[in-house]
């Protein structure tokens, strides 16, 4: 493995599971720019001033009020922060997106709406279109003149998405495709005016097409009564012999897959930050909560209980916050270098995306699950008044758990996140082999007992990741020697494996965060952050172990599980830190601030 290095040196996709890094190589939330700190106050002024009021009121399904709204924050430069300049967006970089996002994501049902016409439904044409559909139809989606909405997901069809059914045939003329089928789930379905429709040419040529809603044959079923975002219109769209130009074909014929992968994976992305913005807003609300609440004649945060809480949610938003950076500066920085070797600046980021996608997959999966722990907690710190719809959590409790499902649910996201990484090693891109071997001969030497001497702040936590790594490597490895081709039916494996990639991911991301900030502000201006990285690395240690235990015994026995267990626990081992204390210390601090304040 790469030793630690200052020179800039951004790892590749996937290669933080074999490569150490530098903190001068990661970006983080501290180091915004008074242009993006900007960007992110107008975001929130706008939510706290236009979304939050109304909120009760979009609820009950105003889409008027939700397109309103859309609109004025389309005026504020929002709605197109990322759509390029040259067709009426402000062309942001991926940070300042990022920042816009994350307040994005106190909105509720409303940030629903925006986010699936700025992602889903604005980036297959901003990525695949042709010029001239890209004059046509985004300066109108950065305007919010037009909504946009998605139309992948079949009643048939939903993980399985190229199962589609939904047929296209070319009319005789050659002039149109007649579509038809039935698509369901479609956010936005309601008032959108443009539909991005997936369908198979001839039963066949898996393809997308640019929709107008007003085309005749288009009919729409009723709105979901759904469990949350209650205020995001959600429809079935029925299509019956609906005729569409050829010309509003999208992107290759028999290629739409390469659309639909490639929109979900900043999609992904952008979801793991919708729910880091909405796990602030939660843990603010608790915290606000707990500080008022008085039992036994003192406020509720006095107690132990309580503090654990409000402190492990703000120490996991601590963790998401510094993996979503950390993906969102590795993307930026690859557009960067692609568009200074001359790549289109729109095809760079759709590559930079693609070769981030493991990330990507991580971050939507421990974004929203960090989402539904704090809104979890929320609700409990809230007492009986959280399962109160006139107190805020209960909807937040609602509204959350959508997201483990939609953008491709957790378990597919789990399923991706290790496929990809083997089908990188099998393809070179990787080379997951040379370290996997070097750890089989570790586990058959003597160990190393030894702290660690250095005087690095973190040696002992950067000593602890750097042997999680071998854990995975040992756990995968071995996986991949026994089962072959056929790994890919042993999902609770790969279940097990994926969950120590995160950990590993978010332990890292959150270490070289509170280096970066360690080297610039010195230790007692970051001692909570300090107390945050080691509480959760020693936790996260001991989660690793444990899917790893899950993994190994399923598939060895005797003296190899023997031995390879001796070696999951030497490389999941953290000297022993005190985290109901450092809990209580950043307890201690969001009460006094009154705020998740990280
Ligand atoms: C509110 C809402 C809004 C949505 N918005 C849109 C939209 O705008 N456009 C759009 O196209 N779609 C949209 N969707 C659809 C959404 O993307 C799908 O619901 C999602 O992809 C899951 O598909 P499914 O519901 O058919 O579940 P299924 O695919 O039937 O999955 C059911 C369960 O089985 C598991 N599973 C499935 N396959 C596997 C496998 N191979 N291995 C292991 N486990 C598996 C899943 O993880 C899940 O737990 C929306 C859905 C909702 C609820």
């Amino acid at each position: 493995m790469e030793t630690n290095t200052q020179t800039k040196r951004v790892l590749k996709g996937g290669e933080f599971l074999i490569k150490e890094t530098s903190f001068a190589n990661i970006r983080t939330k501290d180091e915004l720019s008074e242009e993006q700190k900007m960007f992110g106050q107008t975001a929130e002024d706008f939510i706290s001033s236009r979304v939050a009021p109304n909120i009760q009121r979009i609820d009950k399904q105003d889409p008027e009020l939700v397109i309103q709204i859309l609109k004025e924050s389309a005026e504020l430069g929002l709605l197109g922060a990322a759509v390029p300049e040259e067709f009426g967006g402000m062309g942001v970089d991926l940070i300042t997106d990022t920042v816009i996002n994350e307040e994005i994501g106190k909105g509720h049902a409303w940030a629903a709406a925006f986010a699936a016409h700025t992602g889903i439904g604005t980036l297959p044409i901003l990525y695949f279109g042709t010029e001239e559909q890209k004059q046509k139809y985004l300066p109108g989606l950065a305007a919010g003149d037009i909504k946009a909405a998605y139309c992948l997901t079949e009643p048939g069809s939903g993980s399985d998405a190229l199962g589609a059914r939904t047929k296209a045939v070319l009319t005789e003329d050659g002039k149109y495709y007649v579509l038809n089928g039935q698509k369901m789930w479609i956010t936005n379905g309601g008032f959108a005016d443009i539909f991005t429709v997936f369908a198979k040419i001839d039963g066949e040529k898996f393809t997308a097409f640019i929709v107008d809603a007003k085309s005749e044959g288009i009919s729409l079923g009723s709105e979901e009564e759904k469990l949350g975002i209650k205020g995001s219109s959600t429809r079935q769209v029925f299509f019956n012999n609906v005729k569409v130009p050829v010309e509003n074909v999208l992107g290759v014929i028999g290629k739409g897959h390469k659309i639909a992968f490639n929109v979900l994976n900043i999609g992904r992305y952008k979801l793991g930050v919708l729910c880091l913005g909405g796990s602030k807003k939660a843990c603010s609300t608790a915290i606000n909560y707990a500080n008022e609440r008085i039992q036994f004649n003192v406020p509720i945060s006095s107690f132990g209980a309580i503090k654990h809480k409000l402190a492990e949610m703000a120490v996991k938003i601590y963790a998401a916050e510094s993996a979503t950076y950390r993906i969102a500066g590795s993307i930026d920085e690859m557009i960067q270098n692609l568009a200074a070797k001359g790549t289109d600046k729109v095809q760079a980021k759709l590559i930079a995306a693609e070769e981030y996608s493991i990330e990507c997959a991580i971050l939507k999966v421990f974004g929203s699950e960090v989402l539904d722990y704090v809104v979890d907690e929320a609700v409990q710190v809230f007492g009986g008044t959280g399962f109160s719809e006139e107190y805020p959590v209960a909807r937040a409790y609602r509204d959350s758990r959508i997201n483990r499902i939609f953008e491709g649910t957790n378990e597919i996201n789990r399923l991706l996140s290790v496929s990809m990484l083997v089908k990188k090693a099998m393809r070179g891109e990787l080379d997951l082999i040379t370290p996997a071997m070097a750890v089989q001969k570790e586990l058959m030497s003597v160990p190393d007992f030894g702290g660690d001497s250095s005087d690095d702040f973190f040696a002992a936590e950067k000593k602890a990741l750097k042997n999680a790594k071998k854990a995975i490597l040992m756990t995968a490895g071995a996986a991949v020697q026994k089962f072959m081709q056929d790994l890919e039916k042993q999902q609770e494996i790969i279940m097990n494996i994926s969950d120590m990639l995160i950990e590993l991911y978010a332990s890292e991301s959150i270490l070289l965060r509170t280096e970066k900030l360690l080297n610039t502000l010195g230790e007692e201006a970051c001692a909570l952050q300090i107390d945050m990285t080691r509480t959760y690395i020693s936790d996260s240690l001991e989660r690793i172990n444990l899917s790893g235990k899950h993994a190994i015994t399923a598939f060895n026995d005797g003296d190899t599980l023997r031995i390879m267990l001796m070696g999951l626990k030497r490389f999941t081992k953290y000297e022993a830190f005190d985290t109901i204390a450092a809990r209580r210390r950043v307890a201690d601090k969001l009460i006094e601030e009154n705020k998740y304040c990280f």
